[in-house]
């Protein structure tokens, strides 16, 4: 897609516009041209996602940290995943050491209160099968694009998030707006979206260029949204409830 009234909108001003300070002409081309609008869209949604991560989505459950400091998580990998997870995370780091505190004030024991490190396993777990569930995570309306009810559905599966903007169409339909967000961003262009309800296949497309699809319009509902990109495996969003 072109911009339809050249030249096409710069950076900056996709950054005001998303802040809210565009210009009176760039909020003109903007709803006048597709091709930029959706160029905001897409920022917008990334900035949403970037606001996620910052709101701890990734954290474990306070209760499960607390548990972790008492040493009472003894699975290996949940053992891991916390103790990787601490030293990337200042804000838990944060807690675990408020409970620490919390706990040595309560008289714990020493020795529960720094839980052994697990010895690193040789092969890290990888499904055998050909798919990856994603993690659904709860829509939240403060993330809500300007005019839309409810925020973007967002799933993580492996540091790849998918981010669905669901759009009202005709007669109760509904057409997503997705987003595929990797480090490996090419590996995604021209992978296989299909969206199924009930195993009966409702739409298909392909992931274009810039990491983004379009899907619809179909009924608003439950679906199972399957991408597959050329080589890799299948990103399955298992049960989405997509209503705009
Ligand atoms: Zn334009
Ligand atoms: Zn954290």
């Amino acid at each position: 897609m072109e911009c339809s009234l050249p030249p096409p909108i710069t950076e900056e001003q996709i950054s005001a516009a998303i802040d809210g300070f565009a210009d009176a002409d760039v909020q003109q081309h903007i709803a006048q041209c597709a091709s930029c609008a959706a160029r905001v869209t897409q920022a917008q949604m990334l900035e949403d996602v970037l606001k996620v991560k910052l709101n701890r989505w990734d954290c474990p459950a306070p209760q499960r940290l607390g548990e972790y400091v008492m040493g009472l998580v003894s699975a290996r990998t949940e053992e891991r995943t916390i103790r990787l997870h601490l030293e990337e995370c200042a804000r838990c780091k944060a807690e675990v050491e408020d409970l620490n505190v919390f706990l040595v004030a309560d008289k714990v024991s020493v020795s529960q209160k720094h839980p052994q490190p697990a010895v690193a396993r040789k092969h890290p777990e990888r499904p055998s099968f050909g798919q990856i569930l994603a993690r659904i995570l709860p829509r939240t309306p403060a993330l809500a694009l300007r005019g839309a009810a409810l925020g973007p559905i967002m799933a993580e599966a492996e540091g790849t998030t998918v981010v669905l903007d669901v759009q009202p169409a005709a007669e109760g339909q509904v057409t997503i707006l997705g987003q595929v967000i990797a480090d490996d961003y090419d590996s995604w262009t021209g992978a296989l979206v299909e969206l199924r309800r009930e195993g009966v296949i409702q739409a298909t497309t392909t992931v274009g260029d810039t990491s983004s699809f379009n899907c619809g319009p179909f009924p608003a509902g439950s679906i199972q949204l399957a991408i597959t990109p050329a080589v890799g495996q299948t990103l399955v969003l298992p049960n989405i409830d997509v209503t705009a």
